[in-house]
């Protein structure tokens, strides 16, 4: 609760969007309360705000009870050590909007790929059979800009924010793991400990991936109350079908949302709306009908007989993959790279050569490392996205689509993933 902290000296660590959020809420709750903001940067003034870099925390510790964290934040960053042995209490804005009392019902989402589609059709689902729907979290609203007096709280949480969630949603679903995020979580080992911490937190309902084998392999023991996905004894897909156990609740064909990793997030979401007690082919219904965010298999348009796809939000390898299956059949023209992260290229490598439908243009930091793992598959090499995106249109015939799937972060040459999808966007636009 906000007002266990009227009393306490509070610091709030990283201002970027849910910091400002969580310093906003406070300055609203206490106006000349004095907090402590530790950040890289001042970038406004607060007569009573004392602003601290990381390397001046230590000699202002008596000026904190209570410290905020920011996600971005690893929760294994050596200062957090410091706040522990200091009786420091380090917490998050997630922890402190779920502490806050509320009448509907929390369902939390989290996975190595699919939160925020999957959230997004639940929040499609449930808003289309006329219910109140807040949804926030890691795609993009803070917890805090929500509304309170919804039905459903449809939940995003990235594996920095499940590390150190300390309460529990009243459902809890977790897609699938793959490896990922070792900068922040230290190892891969520590990456799956924290996102399944999810399903640890005592949740009444936990869904779970049947034919996720990292999820099958790691979540053990599996908590009292799971649901499966994918499981031919509950919500699955069959051939051309999505199925509640024996019951077709409809037809594959019928869903605009591509690829088959999509198919797995409708039959995720729609487990939730089991729990909830809905009718499940209108809630089929709804979710077959839903187009999808931006950036994910985004659907940019037709030029000259070629097809655009914008799937900038892929950061891994995997994705890749999803995105390449979705499309499979297509002469499709990839076009990868992004920044460094030490992913492992082989399996993308492998799938690519078992396709020679698939061209493949490299770009920015691991572009060279994806052209290697090719090995004798030619692939050609881009200066830039726009460089890309010119070679592309050259070697992709009519009737084919030129996919942009990085396979890693944007951040060596853009602001963000969305900037990324904006400017291939944009190089389309600017052809017409
Ligand atoms: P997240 O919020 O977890 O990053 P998104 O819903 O934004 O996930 O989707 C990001 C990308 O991940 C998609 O473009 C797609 O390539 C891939 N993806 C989505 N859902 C799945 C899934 N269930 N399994 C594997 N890959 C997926």
């Amino acid at each position: 609760m906000l007002s266990d902290f009227e009393h306490k000296k509070v610091a709030i660590w990283g201002l970027g969007k849910e910091g400002l959020e969580s310093y906003r809420l406070f300055r609203a709750a206490f106006p000349t309360k004095p907090l402590v903001l530790i950040n890289q940067t001042q970038d406004f003034t607060d007569k009573y705000c004392r602003f601290l870099l990381e390397d001046e925390v230590k000699d202002h510790l008596q000026d904190m009870d209570v410290v905020i964290k920011s996600p971005g934040i690893s929760l294994y960053h050596p200062l957090c050590d410091v706040f522990r042995h200091h009786k420091i209490t380090l917490t998050s804005a997630t922890n402190i909007w779920f502490a806050q009392k509320r009448s509907g019902t929390v369902i939390a989402i989290t996975g190595s790929n699919g939160k925020s589609t999957t959230c997004a059709l639940l929040n499609h689902i449930l808003s289309g059979l006329g219910m109140t729907v807040e949804m926030g979290g890691n795609i993009g609203t803070p917890l805090f800009s929500l509304g309170t007096n919804a039905d459903y709280y449809v939940v995003e949480l990235s594996s920095y924010q499940t590390a150190d969630l300390d309460h529990r949603p009243d459902i809890a679903v977790l897609l699938n793991l793959f490896p990922e995020h070792i900068q922040w979580h230290h190892s891969h080992e520590q990456y799956f400990a924290d996102k399944i911490h999810l399903i640890r937190t005592g949740a009444p309902v936990n869904i779970l991936n049947h034919t996720d084998p990292l999820t099958r392999d790691i979540v053990t023991p599996v908590p009292r109350g799971t649901l499966w996905f994918n499981d031919p004894a509950a919500v699955h897909i069959k051939r051309d079908s999505i199925l509640r156990a024996d019951i077709t609740l409809g037809q594959v064909t019928d869903v605009t949302l591509p690829g088959r990793h999509n198919l797995e997030n409708i039959c995720a979401a729609l487990t939730v709306c089991r729990e909830l007690g809905l009718d499940l082919k209108a809630c089929f219904m709804l979710a077959a009908t839903y187009e999808g965010l931006a950036h994910r298999l985004e659907n940019v348009g037709t030029i000259g007989g070629i097809r655009y796809i914008n799937d900038s939000i892929s950061t891994t390898p995997e994705a890749t993959i999803a995105a390449l299956k979705s499309f499979e059949g297509n002469q499709i023209t990839l076009i990868a790279g992004g920044e460094d992260r030490e992913q492992e290229y082989g399996e993308l490598a492998r799938y690519i050569t078992a396709h020679p439908d698939i061209k493949v243009i490299t770009a920015y930091s691991t572009g060279p490392r994806i052209a290697k793992a090719l090995g004798d598959r030619a692939s050609l090499p881009a200066h830039d996205l726009k460089d890309a995106v010119e070679q592309a249109r050259k070697i992709t015939p009519k009737g084919g689509l030129i996919l942009l799937s990085p396979a890693a972060p944007s951040y060596d040459a853009f602001k963000n993933f969305e900037m990324r999808g904006d400017n291939f966007k944009n190089l389309i636009k600017h052809h017409l």
